[in-house]
């Protein structure tokens, strides 16, 4: 049986005392349960950045981790990764920042993660890299040797050519992707930008579903959507719906309906047009004065991106803004938290909230609309509403769809959704929890990897 080899730019947090579950371990958790390699970035800045790699092992799963120099942490993880290559893929080519010595880093620290890659694997591991600080990997493995089947999975979106073409060296970067066997997308959208983008850039023939054939080497482009443990995660938020901390949400709502968001405190997802729509619910529809609060956990993220000090900065405004304007002494209508709060307290909030509010302007997928979805009781549903844009609104189209660049459109839809019937919010949950059952986390370890091993391996996951 083949070995999995995982390669992200972080290994999962916390191997101190054992690795924590971020987003992606627990996206893994399934093709990983007989084992594997973590190869990833430490977290740790050193004077230089080198090949040499610690082992620690935790479970069944063996991490190797190597340290960046603070030169290639600024130009290869928050340059070009982060203000050049999330900008753009997020359609924000205003924010693009684009600089030859970011490329440079890139190329660099990735021939940096194939040296280390290839001490470690054997001849019939199987590796998959993982998002977009990784694309240059599977060429970088390619010229020290290594002929193991390479697969890519992009967490965040792909766009269509003619914004791809803004990037320099554009063609460079799909000539990259496809050097992998596989190239997985979350939506179907994606994948198609996808293919365009082949047309366009490498002048190849790229059918829906075939593989697309470029200097002797053949790349399978596929749409395999993310997905959460959705009966776990139920089970979770029901538990903690009856713990202490809900029940202390529950006394400070007083009754009121809550509308809760969650997300990294990143431009990408769509907060201050979000702010502006709930204090236009509150002009505009006055019977919610009083009758709802909105709670919105902003965990802060790569507060190195300046755009993203931006934002923290507006926000804080606007939150201002909208509580000055409308509060009450015995009422704060928008309550604002920017830190994390645990995974197990999440669950208990989605389950008490009467709407769940996941406006991203773009999102390769978003984890939030499934978990809370997920969290709801099944006889009392709250209701999504959820941005047109996010790649989770291919499948969930039983949610409020908004454009979450239209502040008005997304009040009508918070009003829509706290006076929404019962057996209509029944109705819509019930669809939408058959599809993210459907869909799961172990269902895009499972394909994905199928499609790596091809027809032949014996790799069971
Ligand atoms: P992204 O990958 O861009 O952050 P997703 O919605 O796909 O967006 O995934 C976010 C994950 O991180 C979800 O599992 C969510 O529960 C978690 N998360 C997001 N914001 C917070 C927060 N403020 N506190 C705790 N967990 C969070």
């Amino acid at each position: 049986m083949a070995r999995i080899v995982i390669v992200s730019n972080r290994v999962p947090a916390g191997m101190a005392g054992g690795p924590q579950a971020g987003g992606l371990a627990v996206a893994l958790k399934d093709c990983l349960k007989d084992g594997g390699l973590w190869l990833g970035w430490s977290g740790e800045i050193a004077p230089t950045t080198c090949a040499d790699v610690k082992i620690g092992r935790f479970g069944k799963i063996d991490y190797a981790t190597f340290d960046l120099s603070r030169e290639d942490y600024e130009k290869f993880y928050v340059g070009y990764s982060n203000s050049t290559l999330w900008p753009l893929l997020h359609f924000q080519p205003g924010l693009v920042e684009f600089d030859r010595a970011y490329f440079d880093a890139y190329l660099s620290v990735n021939r940096t993660y194939a040296r280390a890659l290839a001490a470690l694997i054997e001849p019939t591991d199987l590796i998959w890299v993982h998002d977009y600080h990784l694309i240059p990997l599977a060429s970088a493995l390619r010229a020290v040797g290594v002929e193991n089947r390479i697969g890519f999975f992009l967490h965040i979106p792909f766009v269509p050519a003619s914004l791809l073409n803004l990037l320099p060296r554009a063609e460079k970067l799909m000539h990259m992707l496809c050097a992998y066997d596989v190239v997985g997308f979350q939506t179907e959208q994606h994948l198609h930008d996808f293919e365009d983008c082949a047309r366009h850039f490498l002048n190849v023939s790229a059918d829906a579903g075939a593989p697309i054939v470029i200097d002797n080497h053949s790349v399978l482009p596929i749409a395999n959507p993310i997905g959460i443990d959705a009966r776990a995660f139920a089970r979770q938020a029901k538990r903690s719906a009856q713990g202490n901390v809900a029940k202390r949400l529950d006394e400070s709502m007083q009754g009121r309906a809550l509308i809760i968001g969650v997300d990294r405190l990143d431009y990408s997802k769509g907060l201050p047009n979000r702010f502006e729509a709930f204090g236009r619910l509150l002009d505009r529809f006055s019977e919610h004065r009083l009758k709802v609060s909105y709670l919105q956990v902003a965990a802060r993220s790569r507060e190195d991106v300046t755009e993203n000090q931006r934002l923290k900065r507006e926000l804080d405004r606007r939150a201002g803004e909208v509580n000055g304007r409308h509060a009450e002494f015995d009422w704060v209508p928008l309550r604002y938290i920017t830190r994390a709060v645990a995974r197990a307290t999440l669950a208990g909030f989605y389950r008490k909230a009467r709407v769940g509010l996941v406006t991203p302007l773009r999102d390769g997928m978003n984890l939030v609309a499934k978990e809370y979805v997920a969290a709801q009781d099944p006889d009392d549903p709250g209701v999504l509403v959820l941005s047109r844009f996010a790649g989770a609104a291919e499948q969930l189209t039983e949610a409020l769809i908004v454009n979450p660049l239209d502040p008005d459109e997304i009040a009508e839809a918070l009003h829509q959704a706290l006076t929404m019937p019962r057996a209509e919010r029944k109705a819509r949950h019930e669809k939408l929890f058959e599809k993210i059952c459907q869909t799961t986390a172990a269902t895009y370890c499972h394909d994905f990897l199928g499609a790596l091993m091809g027809e032949t391996s014996d790799v069971v996951t």
